[in-house]
């Protein structure tokens, strides 16, 4: 089946020019490539059509082969998508992120019932053996016979204000691009730093170091961001407000005001989005779903509970 991005409705917006994108890309190492997107692809899933292929190749854009079979990488692709605001997979994912925060935000407090399905996308059948996922707010818990588990979560929808230094920290992160990388440098604080260019994974740290600086009580938290419809895990830092950790994360705000047109005025950077956020009780990269002893792709469905709703029941953890 063929899916066509956005749903009707969703507008992307363009933050960048082509020029400025392929400058950019270049300054990522050619040998981390993997050219495996030809021009249909490019279309159906980047919203990259035939005239702006060429028009980015032009610019330089690195691609391997010629004619009909000229590939590109899907990396490079998925950033073109993101910061020309092209109708794509990842548009529409990242339009998920800011209407999920929106719409939980209008109540007192965002009630979820997250389902973690038995999906491992390595074997067949799925449903053999057992699956231990790790859900909120820190617990294992193991299936058999390929039965999901359902956990609620309810996440407060108000927080204190952060301390002053927390806006200088997110001037800071405003110089940043959000950028899928390859590894390794997606993990290599020097590469993210010198190049102004983060994904989800480094800019925590990053925020860390800035809070650290300015004499902010940091930590750096794991977990999952609860979206409609799939949850994904995410890294983002709490700032200490007197007794309380507050979900701090400002690039994340900045790249829903960028990308998908989240109001800035009612959703400034220093707004707490832990409406959206659920620890799993760590600040380190865990596996989220392991299948009989190896690590599998969590799939996490998230389902909003309206208020006035009964309180939702979880399965027995086991
Ligand atoms: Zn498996």
């Amino acid at each position: 089946v063929k899916v066509r991005f956005p749903p009707p409705g969703v507008s992307a917006r363009p933050f960048a020019t082509p020029a400025e994108v392929v400058e950019r890309a270049l300054r990522v190492p050619s040998s981390l490539r993997a050219f495996g997107v030809d021009a249909e692809k490019a279309l159906r899933v980047c919203g990259v059509d035939a005239s702006l292929l060429e028009e980015l190749l032009d610019l330089g854009l690195p691609s391997r082969g010629a004619g009909a079979r000229r590939t590109f990488d899907g990396i490079d692709l998925a950033n073109v998508a993101v910061h020309l605001g092209l109708p794509s997979l990842q548009h529409h994912v990242m339009d998920g992120w800011g209407r999920t925060l929106a719409t939980v935000s209008r109540g007192p407090s965002a009630r979820y019932v997250l389902e973690y399905r038995a999906r491992c996308e390595r074997c067949l059948p799925r449903t053999s053996g057992s699956y231990r996922f790790l859900v909120p707010p820190g617990r294992h818990v193991t299936t058999q016979g390929g039965r999901p588990h359902r956990v609620p979560v309810e996440r407060p929808t108000s927080w204190p204000p952060f301390p002053a230094p927390a806006a200088d920290v997110s001037a800071h992160m405003e110089r940043y691009w959000f950028w899928g990388l390859p590894a390794p440098i997606n993990l290599d604080i020097g590469f993210v730093r010198a190049n102004r260019l983060a994904g989800c994974r480094m800019a925590a740290p990053l925020v860390e170091e800035e809070c650290t600086a300015r004499g902010l009580d940091v930590r750096v938290r794991y977990g999952l961001m609860l979206v409609v419809p799939f949850a994904g895990a995410h890294l983002w830092n709490e700032l200490r407000v007197d007794e309380t950790w507050v979900a701090f994360d400002p690039f994340l705000m900045q790249i829903l005001h960028r990308h998908t047109g989240l109001d800035p005025r009612t959703w400034p950077a220093t707004r707490s989005p832990g409406a959206i956020l659920a620890s799993l009780g760590t600040g380190r990269v865990l596996p989220i779903t392991i299948h009989n002893g190896h690590e599998s792709r969590p799939s996490i469905t998230t389902k909003l509970v309206a208020d006035g709703e009964p309180a939702p029941i979880g399965d027995k953890a086991t």
